[in-house]
């Protein structure tokens, strides 16, 4: 099988036209071990259905993971179904307006309530959220007041700050830091699609994080050593603000997984965490 696997830039052997990555490279190579640990307490056919569910909705993303990374950005999976759909339709029939329709569709969805709810949601779970709580609702009010000079820089201090203290390194040792997210809760829980996930997420999150000036895309080094006049803009303020909330899903997930949902007096909770739900949206 690996003699004979094609590189992953190749034609697909299948004959789509498609690169190998974008098309049968998620079928054939990203199968995880079957988990032995069944947290869900149901039937082995129950178990079975979850399990080929996963797969299939990871399998169905990684091209989308492929094709942004190539483009020098994330997946962020901040957009509706249907809007995840007229994308995935269009990526099958043709990839290059794909980027486009994907960075509509983070815009369109992701206004100011968006970002405000989930902040309040994601400081309910996560301590390390919590901290941040203020300076990042203060990020997301200068994006939506167009101040992409505050909010970039800002959202660069959030997210070193975030990756330092999940990752335990100190700021007096000096120490490199690798923006990595531990895989092996994910594994655990079958939380497959967070698993491939964070692996694009830590190859995204090292480029961003470093880069030289002269760099064509937003890298942290020639902004916040000055070197980078053409930072502020809405794409690249937004670009960031995604990343702090795709670390603080990603920092949730686990604790509401797998879901209790219930209902009191009105209110939501998921596994026991008040949960405010979006209301009234309808994106075009
Ligand atoms: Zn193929």
């Amino acid at each position: 099988m690996s003699s004979t696997k094609p590189g992953r830039n190749k034609p697909c052997p299948c004959g789509s036209g498609y690169k190998y990555k974008f098309c049968h490279y998620a079928i054939d190579t990203t199968k995880p071990e079957r988990p032995t640990k069944n947290i869900f307490n149901i039937s082995s056919e129950g178990h079975e259905l979850l399990y080929s569910l996963m797969n299939i909705s990871r399998q169905a993303d990684i091209p989308l993971h492929e094709l942004c990374m190539e483009n020098g950005l994330y997946y962020f999976k901040d957009i509706t179904i249907a809007q995840w759909e007229k994308i995935t339709e269009s990526f099958a029939k043709d990839s290059s307006s794909t980027m486009k329709l994907l960075q509509n569709a983070w815009e369109e969805t992701n206004d100011a309530e968006y970002f405000n709810r989930m902040l309040e949601n994601c400081s309910n779970i996560s301590p390390l959220i919590k901290k941040r709580e203020k300076t990042i609702s203060q990020i997301v009010t200068s994006h939506f007041s167009e101040m992409y000079e505050i909010a970039i820089p800002a959202s660069f201090m959030v997210i070193e700050g975030l990756f330092r203290e999940y990752n335990n390194i100190s700021f007096e040792a000096n120490q490199g830091i690798s923006y990595k997210i531990n895989l092996e809760p994910y594994e655990n829980t079958m939380l497959y699609a967070d698993m491939s996930a964070t692996l694009y997420f830590t190859k995204f999150l090292n480029k961003l994080m470093t880069g030289k000036p002269g760099d064509t895309s937003i890298h942290r080094n020639p902004v916040m050593h000055g070197a980078d006049n053409e930072f502020p803009t809405k794409r690249n303020s937004l670009l960031l603000l995604l990343t702090i909330f795709e670390f603080a899903r990603l920092e949730t997930s686990l604790k509401l997984w797998p879901p209790k949902p219930e209902t009191k007096d009105g209110k939501h909770f998921l596994n026991g965490y008040e949960i405010k739900m979006r209301e009234n949206f309808n994106p075009k």
